[in-house]
């Protein structure tokens, strides 16, 4: 099999009494985008600074390439983009003065540097905007010349803290679908972190769902879901046109395990998809059937889910669970 590209064993950063990021261990393959999931104070960024050797771990290690990142921070350094959560450039330059200034201090020869920094403006969708001041970009603007920043080094991984933090829905869904492409062009592999659920769910082939300096869960969104909802996967919701909805007690549908009334929706749940079952059930019966959905599961179900478990499993210790919740924001 092969080595993971990004791995973390026991990883754990203590403030003094606080612990901000708990036994994590995670690994992460060559060629991933993996969403780092979790409402603020989580503990997305220090985990990031500890793979990137900016912080030493209180206990266990991170590895990158097969390096450990706090004993060799250096060679980390050369092969991992780090993108912050506040990108900074000169104001009075231009993207491409900027980029020059970057490529030159990731040692570009200077013959280079200038076809460089502007092939990549171009990869990142800044090519009208090469000689513009970064004084006036925009937010988007300057997250995309960030991301040239980061990817001039030609690195393995490129680690993205809350990328998309600030940006209008479009500019998300625009600077996502960059990273997307990245990926697939160059293989490179992807670690962002957010606390927008619905944004990591576009683009990553996995996440982890962090709360409080634990990793609740991990895995992709079919997983998850499939963890979460094993008593009964199949939700399948039938909308009918009537007068008058039958009465939950006379429906007699095998295999439906659990069904619920609302409106003129009934919302009809299995341990299988007895979809067709369901439709011809309602026809027979002489009703008018105007839609019929299976029901997914989004992050946003997922994420409340592990959360509310992750409470119950703390409920006998109140202090401990009010805490927990307390540092809880969804955003
Ligand atoms: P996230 O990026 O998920 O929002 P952080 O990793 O920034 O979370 O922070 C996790 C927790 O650790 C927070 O409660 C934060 O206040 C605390 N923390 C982060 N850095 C420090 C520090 N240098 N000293 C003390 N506490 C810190
Ligand atoms: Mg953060």
């Amino acid at each position: 099999m092969e080595q993971p590209i990004i791995e973390m064993n026991g990883l754990t950063k203590h403030y003094g009494s606080f612990k901000a990021v708990d036994n994590l261990h995670l690994s992460i393959n060559k060629g991933e985008i993996f969403g780092l999931l979790g409402p603020n104070g989580a503990g997305k960024s220090t985990t990031i600074l500890m793979l990137l050797g900016l912080t030493i771990p209180t206990a266990g290690e991170a590895r990158i390439c097969g390096i450990n990142a706090s004993r060799n921070p250096i060679p980390v350094k050369r092969k991992v983009g780090y993108m912050p959560d506040n990108v900074g450039f000169y104001n009075e330059l231009t993207a491409l003065e900027n980029l020059i200034y970057i490529g030159r201090l990731n040692g570009i020869p200077e013959k280079e540097v200038k076809n460089i920094a502007r092939e990549m403006l171009v990869e990142v969708g800044l090519e009208t905007a090469i000689n513009k001041k970064t004084g006036t970009f925009s937010r988007g603007m300057k997250q995309r010349l960030g991301l040239a920043d980061v990817l001039i080094k030609q690195p393995e991984v490129i680690i993205l803290d809350e990328p998309t933090l600030g940006l209008d829905p479009a500019g998300v869904k625009d600077f996502l679908e960059l990273i997307r492409q990245l990926n697939q062009r160059q293989n490179l592999t992807v670690l962002l972190s957010s606390h927008h659920l619905h944004q990591v769910q576009q683009v990553c082939n996995r996440v982890g769902i962090f709360v409080a300096g634990h990793l609740l869960a991990e895995g992709n969104i079919e997983t998850l879901t499939g963890n979460l909802f094993k008593t009964a996967p199949y939700v399948v919701q039938v909308t009918l046109k009537t007068a008058i909805m039958p009465d939950v007690q006379a429906l007699q549908l095998p295999g439906a395990e659990k069904i619920t009334i609302n409106g003129d929706v009934i919302e009809i749940s299995g341990q299988e998809d007895i979809t067709p079952d369901i439709v011809r059930y309602f026809v027979h019966k002489g009703f008018d059937v105007t839609s019929v959905q299976k029901k997914t599961y989004g992050l946003d179900e997922i994420y409340q889910q592990y959360f509310e478990n992750n409470l119950k499993e703390n409920a006998p210790n109140e202090k401990s669970g009010r805490s927990f919740f307390g540092r809880f924001k969804k955003h």
